[in-house]
């Protein structure tokens, strides 16, 4: 198979709006003809759902929660980026770009990542006008902050609680076309499958997550905006719920999967505290603002953090990096703590952990203002630790959070299957290697407000999707497909819980494809995978019916489709034989242990294609050139 990404060729500042003036049309009074289906009603998806049911198609919008509103989206706490150079201290479009490109680790289309830049400063524009609550600064103006991998303050947020502003934003606009009748909304409904007809994407198989009814939805074209699958390596910063059905199931219906090995470890989390936890949870990134992270000079000094005076502490990351201090990006920031803790400076009852002290900033700014801007974190911190951040330092390590791997779109955001579009988190899009905080909300809400509104309507005015029928053979091949993956799981009567079988998936993918990997680890990940995968099918035991309301059964599917993707993980990472953001090889570093990229042989999107049960899937490189940045070793020195 051969990508063809569709991006722009010409000035790259022009380019976007070139490419939209050469999109088909369709008149206002012929969009009412179509219908879409959105599945995800987050940030991604209900942006989506919103701007197409205002432009006058029909939109099907399907999520699994009982409410749009409790899209995953809502515990996005630190904020959006945009370059709207509020603050005068240098911001522009092309810096948003270039920060973009380079954080990435220039494993991202550059035509993709200029256009998120542009469309940046309409996104502010649009959430303002919704009324999104963003912070102030005292003449009037929105206030910013600072995220890792910038040398500016483009964060734009509401405390931290800046996805659940936005969300909200998205949510008003989709409640008003529900209302007006433009969107019909399905929540608690689970996709199950893609029906393709004639290589096109005509629909989707759901399961009714009350009664178990497996329903089948027809449409013009399909929207995929289900988020991301850090939840593979079980402990996440991600919701319980997140998972990657929707675009596995694609998957194995002809989508390619790109990158998959691309995974975010997050630096400052809650560190783990026992065998039995079932979800860890973030600390803002924004904290490293006024957060300054340290541990103590002498390896295995067990004194509190209030006894060690600063001639005993070593603040790494001002050190290692004084140009951008504890503002490195997340990747680097997170492998920085691992070879702290890995060397025996690690904090707290594991040694898994470092300092975040605010410390400093309360004695310059006041109590009151930190409380301003981190109050809600700082409490949450304190209600899961038993310590008040505002004496004693937090203590935070790196855990699973983002995934920039995702389902291969073109320029259009469309995937390999014509007429399936894939959006937000689920797609590989814009972000590389790395993703910079605060850009997730910034993609997501770029996707389903600015970009798919354009790109859909060309589709369609392009491809004249013909009428199919809703029993149409394609149809029910996908019903009985699901209906029997759901028989199968529930007919298991095996031993152990689904829970169980997760834990012990999610603790090889962190162990040996997580915050580094090398081969010998790569391979035996894919040794265990499938042998781990294969007693899942024998053992699982899942309580209760199919007919009823049972999150253990819908658990069940979402983790055999986590082993699959799993071994896809591990497969990919083993393929690339080079570091590169968050695909930390240890075999490829440099003399100071960063990550060393190998260019001439591996600067590709990875995108595979799955050829069938117990084959290996075939791979296709989509070639990156870069014209305006040019490739080069990050440096944050
Ligand atoms: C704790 C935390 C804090 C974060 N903070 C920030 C931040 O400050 N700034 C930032 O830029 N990013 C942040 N991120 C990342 C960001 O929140 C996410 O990347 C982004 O919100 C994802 O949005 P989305 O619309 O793609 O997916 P989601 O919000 O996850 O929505 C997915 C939707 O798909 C639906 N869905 C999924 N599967 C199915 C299925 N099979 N059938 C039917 N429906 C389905 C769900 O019901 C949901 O409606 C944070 C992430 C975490 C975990």
């Amino acid at each position: 198979m051969q990508l063809i990404s569709h991006a722009p060729t010409g000035p790259i500042e022009h380019s976007w709006d070139k490419h939209k003036f050469d999109l088909k049309l369709i008149n206002p009074a012929n969009k009412r003809k179509y219908n879409i289906i959105v599945v995800g009603s987050g940030l991604a998806g209900g942006a989506a759902a919103a701007s197409l049911g205002e432009l006058g198609y029909n939109v099907q919008c399907f999520c699994f929660q009982d409410s749009p509103r409790r899209a995953h989206s809502i515990a996005a706490q630190g904020g959006i980026n945009a370059a709207k150079n509020y603050h005068n201290d240098g911001d522009s479009i092309y810096r948003l770009f270039y920060d973009t490109v380079k954080g990435g680790d220039f494993r991202a289309r550059e035509a993709n990542v200029y256009r998120l830049a542009q469309v940046s400063v309409n996104i502010i524009d649009q959430c303002v006008a919704q009324g999104v609550p963003f912070a102030r600064e005292y003449g009037g103006l929105l206030d910013n902050r600072s995220f890792g991998g910038a040398q500016v303050s483009r964060t734009f947020y509401a405390r931290g609680q800046t996805g659940q502003q936005l969300l909200l934003g998205a949510y008003q606009a989709l409640e008003r076309q529900i209302g007006l009748g433009a969107v019909v909304m399905h929540p608690r409904m689970e996709m199950l499958d893609l029906i393709v007809i004639d290589g096109q994407a005509r629909g989707i198989v759901t399961r009714n997550l009350y009664d178990g009814e497996i329903e089948v939805h027809m449409a013009d074209a399909v929207v995929l905006a289900t988020g991301g699958y850090a939840n593979v390596f079980y402990l996440s910063t991600n919701a319980k719920g997140c998972n990657a059905t929707a675009i596995w199931r694609a998957y194995r219906r002809g989508a390619l999967f790109a990158n998959p090995c691309f995974t975010q470890i997050h630096p400052t989390c809650i560190p783990v505290a026992g065998e039995y936890q079932s979800k860890l949870t973030l600390m803002s990134e924004s904290l490293r603002n006024d957060g300054r992270i340290w541990v103590p000079k002498q390896p295995g000094d067990k004194r509190p953090p209030g006894s060690i005076p600063e001639s005993d502490r070593d603040y790494y990351l001002e050190r290692r990096y004084p140009s951008f201090g504890n503002l490195v990006p997340r990747d680097i920031a997170s492998r920085a703590a691992k070879a702290e803790c890995d060397a025996g400076r690690g904090v707290g009852e594991t040694g898994l952990g470092v300092y975040l002290d605010l410390a400093d900033a309360i004695h310059r700014l006041g109590k009151n203002t930190i409380a301003e801007r981190y109050g809600n974190l700082i409490e949450m911190y304190e209600r899961i630790t038993g310590e008040n951040p505002y004496e004693v330092p937090m203590r935070i390590y790196p855990a699973s959070h983002y995934t920039m791997g995702g389902l291969w779109v073109d320029y259009n955001l469309m995937s390999t299957i014509p007429g399936l579009f894939v959006l937000g988190e689920a797609n590989f899009s814009d972000h590389g290697a790395n993703r910079l905080g605060a850009s997730a909300l910034m993609q997501g809400l770029a996707d389903g407000y600015f970009i798919i509104p354009y790109t859909v309507g060309d589709y369609l005015a392009t491809a004249k999707p013909v009428k199919v029928a809703a029993d149409a053979p394609a149809a029910k091949q996908a019903v009985a497909n699901a209906t029997a993956i759901t028989k199968k799981l529930l007919n298991a009567n095996g031993k152990r819980t689904v829970d169980s079988f997760h834990r012990e998936l999610g603790k090889i993918v962190w162990d040996d494809c997580g915050m580094s990997r090398n081969e010998a680890g790569l391979k035996k990940a894919l040794s265990q995978i499938p042998a781990l995968r294969e007693e899942f099918w024998k053992n699982v035991r899942v309580l209760g019916a199919n007919e009823e309301f049972n999150q253990s059964l819908e658990k069940a599917g979402r983790v055999a489709d986590f082993f699959e993707l799993a071994e896809l993980m591990c497969l990919d990472a083993l393929d690339r034989k080079e570091s590169c953001g968050g695909h930390f090889r240890e075999e490829y570093q440099t003399p100071e242990g960063e990550a060393l990229r190998d260019d001439a042989n591996y600067s590709y999107v990875a995108a595979w294609q799955y050829q069938g049960e117990a084959r290996a899937p075939a791979l296709t490189k989509e070639p990156l050139t870069f014209n305006y940045v040019h490739p080069s070793q990050r440096s944050y020195k």
